[in-house]
């Protein structure tokens, strides 16, 4: 039982947005040519240092209002209020501008519920509270040159010393971890095991001697991911994430919650169609047949889109933990940004490649060329369609995958013992 109403709560939580706040003015109808020409920019490292600060010091000022972590345990800081009183602080929330919550995405979404789930008290006592207070930000170490897709491949070792571990491997494509303080990585610990029985997760401080973070560009300009390189660093046993050899589980629980998070939620930005509507319209292309129907194809997409997020937030809200819809989810996210991309591309030709000044044009470069991206990041297009295959079609498991053999004896580009 709640020990606040939610009326109660509501004006609270008002009071505390209307003091620390700016509210937000109705946005003006968009019009083609007016307002800011850039969406959907790349920043640049410092940038996303800046922007980083100023997420945590707002974050942190919420938490100590006690907005920072609504549902969680009060041990940690957190409420324990029902997930109703979350939901509507956020629709207030986005009420007012404040600081860009995005470098909290895998921390918090992903990393934080993996370490409630799996990690040691003494773990938990030091990390859980200061993670939703923005003190530090955790990032995601599980993809390796040789271990994306099947990560259970993976060929980073973990081995024991004492009462603490030494980490020694490659990991990429570990996006903001050169603004994290903290990561979840998984690890191999025993050779002998099949590839997914010989893992185990830990948490390791990004700064802890032997971590080398060294950035990695993109062909958008930015360089939001990394390759890091763990040069026998060591790891206290306290710090390790669930039982040993238990790591494919201590995954599992990251991977739910970051398909959830990619393909759940989010149907998409319905900004973007209307950008897209007002180009159609300036180019006077909207009497032209062909494109009606490639534009009616692409909203009817988005629509569709987000009555499946409806679904997934519905069995969320009753209580059901992420599943494959959040795979469904993802794949209907991509394929429509696929669509939106081909349609702008065709439309705006040569204009989206070279800068000619003209409003409205060259700005989508930025987002056409960030979309192939998403197709991979959180579980590849290909991916995806084997997990609704085999979860919610009951289709035979993909064969390519050998769970049985020592993992040693099964040959991996790198791996070594
Ligand atoms: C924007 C972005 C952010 C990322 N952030 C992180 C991060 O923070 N932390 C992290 O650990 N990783 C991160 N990744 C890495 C991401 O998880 C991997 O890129 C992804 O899992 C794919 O692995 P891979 O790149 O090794 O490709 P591979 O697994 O080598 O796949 C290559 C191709 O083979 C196909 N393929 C592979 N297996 C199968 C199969 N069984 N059946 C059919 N086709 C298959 C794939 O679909 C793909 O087309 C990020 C990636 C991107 C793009």
């Amino acid at each position: 039982m709640a020990d606040i109403t939610i009326a109660e709560f509501e004006k609270e939580a008002l009071t505390f947005l209307e003091a620390n706040a700016e509210r937000r003015v109705a946005e003006k109808a968009f019009v083609w040519g007016e307002g800011a020409d850039t969406f959907y920019r790349e920043r640049d490292r410092d940038a996303e240092f800046t922007q980083a600060q100023e997420a945590k010091v707002w974050r942190n000022k919420k938490f100590k209002a006690g907005f920072g972590w609504i549902t969680g345990p009060k041990k940690y800081g957190g409420r324990e209020l029902p997930a109703a009183y979350d939901r509507l602080y956020s629709q207030l929330e986005v009420q007012f501008r404040i600081a860009d919550q995005s470098c909290f995405g895998i921390g918090l979404g992903m990393v934080a519920p993996t370490i409630l789930a799996h990690a040691t008290p003494a773990a938990l006592d030091l990390y859980i509270k200061q993670m939703w207070s923005a003190e530090i930000i955790g990032c995601q170490l599980f993809s390796e040159p040789g271990a994306g897709s099947d990560l259970a491949s993976l060929t980073t070792k973990a081995v024991k010393d004492g009462d603490e571990w030494i980490i020694t491997g490659q990991k990429v494509w570990t996006s903001g971890a050169h603004y994290s303080d903290i990561g979840e990585i998984i690890c191999r610990t025993d050779w002998d095991m099949p590839k997914h029985k010989g893992l185990t997760g830990f948490i390791v401080d990004m700064k802890a001697p032997g971590v080398d973070i060294r950035p990695l560009k993109q062909m958008t300009g930015g360089a939001s991911f990394n390759e890091i390189f763990f040069n026998e660093v060591r790891v206290r046993d306290d710090h390790r994430l669930g039982d040993i050899n238990n790591g494919w589980n201590v995954a599992l629980t990251t991977l739910m919650n970051e398909r959830a998070s990619i393909g759940g939620g989010n149907a998409g930005d319905s900004n973007l169609l209307t950008r897209v509507i007002a180009m159609v319209k300036h180019y006077g292309l909207d009497t032209d047949p062909l494109i009606r129907v490639q534009l009616a194809d692409i909203i009817m997409n988005y629509r569709i889109a987000a009555m499946n997020a409806q679904r997934t937030a519905a069995s969320a809200k009753a209580g059901k933990l992420p599943g494959p819809e959040g795979s469904v989810g993802k794949m209907v996210l991509v394929n429509n940004q696929a669509r939106l991309v081909k349609f702008v591309s065709h439309v705006l030709g040569p204009k989206l490649i070279a800068d000619s000044g003209e409003w409205g044009t060259y700005a989508w470069s930025n987002f056409v060329l960030g979309a192939p991206g998403l197709r991979i990041a959180g579980g590849s297009d290909e991916v995806m369609r084997n997990i609704v295959g085999e979860r919610v079609l009951g289709l035979p498991k993909d064969m390519g995958i050998d769970s049985v053999s020592p993992f040693k004896d099964i040959k991996v580009s790198g791996a070594k013992s």
